[in-house]
């Protein structure tokens, strides 16, 4: 029994399924989650001492690769000046000061530890500000586990076929409407009927949780119209597209102007930071100033944000976002032609440094497309790219990441596995 299956038996005793989040379990998959113990640039490495192309980083975060050594020192100087202090710090200032220069939209931010909080302050929020009780998301978009947004989500609830979860009152959740992703006719009709009812809509504008797929510039625009006509507040859930798809986040790329941002995973450099923000009139309703009450002991911790603000620093170089969209698309591209030589059907897509790959026949644009994925070819083909030394998400639900150090090197023995996976698949 290798050390991954010791542990694997040994997490299940203390920790239920021996993971502390879902996603991280193989159970649709099959196996032993790997146990790793370092990572250094595009590299993890397990407890056995084998060493994986990490193309999840840690679900997003770690946009300059792990280890970042100007990241290290600034955050090794913050541990030396304490770990929290529970008080306003000048830090916290410094970074909402950069989101805010990064994503104009925002006009005044507060940080939170995770997306879970992040989108269940924005969602309190719109409701607070609209005097409204409805909001409205998308199948297949997650926003974090919060009880009024856990249904038909995605990620882990897809992968483990419970896409709303137990424990949820029906009271809590009667007022979520549910509606079809790239649908905005559909939008529109519920806007007609319950449109004075409607505090707000959530989406992810690229959406990464049912795999990758694609908001149409016609649906976030639709979006963004509607909740303008009947005074709703649009929520753009940039957790994992903020600085990841392009600098200025997915809104950036639409050219749209939501009311509420969220944000996380690359806004803390790989420590626990998240924030929501937008415009100032709405972000006044939180207390103190307002009356919709909103805290965390250790939001805006000074080490965490110190982490985050090195990282949305070095992220600003010149060229980085041209460079990172290149790794994807070189990935994206090879997978694409190994699969082909061989007869798989298989496709891929990217935006920035997030990508999609499909065991489908064509690039998907609705959660329909992505429910009829290969699973199993995907589990096959997931195995041999492990023991090949290549760590994608364990799961046909999940988007992959690539970080400003995965070198064309990187990507190109990735690429040479692929092709002897997709060769295994066809015998
Ligand atoms: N929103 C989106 C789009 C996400 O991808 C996630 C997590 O993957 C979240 C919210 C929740 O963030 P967290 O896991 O930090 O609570």
């Amino acid at each position: 029994m290798n050390r991954n299956d010791e542990l694997f038996e040994r997490a299940q005793i203390s920790i239920p399924g021996g993971v502390n989040s879902p996603v991280r379990a193989f159970r649709s998959v099959g196996g032993s989650p790997r146990f790793m113990n370092r990572a250094q640039g595009p590299y993890m490495w397990d407890v056995t001492g084998k060493r994986y192309a990490d193309y999840i980083l840690s679900w997003g975060p770690m946009i300059l690769g792990h280890g970042n050594p100007e990241v290290l020192r600034a955050v090794h100087e913050a541990v030396d000046a304490g770990l929290t202090f529970g008080t306003a710090t000048e830090l916290e200032i410094q970074i909402a000061e950069e989101i805010r220069r990064l994503v104009p939209s925002i006009e005044s931010v507060r940080l939170v530890s995770s997306g879970t909080e992040a989108g269940m302050s924005a969602i309190r929020l719109a409701c607070g500000y609209t005097g409204r009780n409805k909001i409205i998301k998308f199948e297949g978009c997650y926003h974090g586990h919060s009880d009024r947004l856990l249904v038909k989500a995605g990620s882990g609830m897809l992968t483990f076929g419970h896409p709303s979860s137990a424990g949820v009152p029906a009271g809590i959740t009667n007022d979520t409407i549910v509606l079809e992703y790239n649908n905005p006719a559909q939008l529109e009709e519920t806007f007609k009927e319950l449109g004075d009812q409607i505090a707000g809509v959530i989406v992810e504008a690229v959406g990464g949780n049912m795999n990758m797929v694609k908001g149409t510039p016609e649906f976030i625009h639709a979006i963004r119209d509607l909740c303008t006509k009947y005074g709703a507040v649009m929520i753009v859930d940039e957790v994992m597209t903020g600085f990841r798809v392009a600098l200025g986040g997915a809104q950036s790329v639409y050219g749209v102007t939501p009311d509420l941002t969220m944000l996380g995973k690359v806004v803390g450099g790989g420590m626990p930071v998240s924030a929501f923000g937008g415009r100032r009139e709405i972000m006044n309703q939180i207390a103190p100033l307002g009356p919709v009450y909103q805290a965390g002991t250790l939001s805006g911790n000074p080490v965490a944000v110190t982490a985050g603000l090195k990282t949305l620093q070095l992220i600003q170089e010149p060229g980085f976002y041209d460079r990172i969209t290149a790794t994807s698309k070189r990935l994206t591209e090879g997978l694409t032609k190994a699969a082909a030589d061989n007869g798989i059907p298989f496709t891929a897509d990217y935006c920035g440094g997030m990508f999609g790959i499909y065991f489908l026949p064509e690039v998907p644009h609705r959660f329909a497309d992505v429910m009829k994925s290969d699973d199993k070819l995907f589990g096959r083909w997931f195995h041999q790219m492990l023991d090949a030394g290549c760590y994608f998400a364990p799961s046909v639900f999940e988007a992959g990441f690539v970080s400003i150090v995965h070198t064309d090197e990187v990507i190109d023995q990735t690429i040479a596995a692929a092709r002897d996976a997709f060769a295994s698949l066809r015998a």
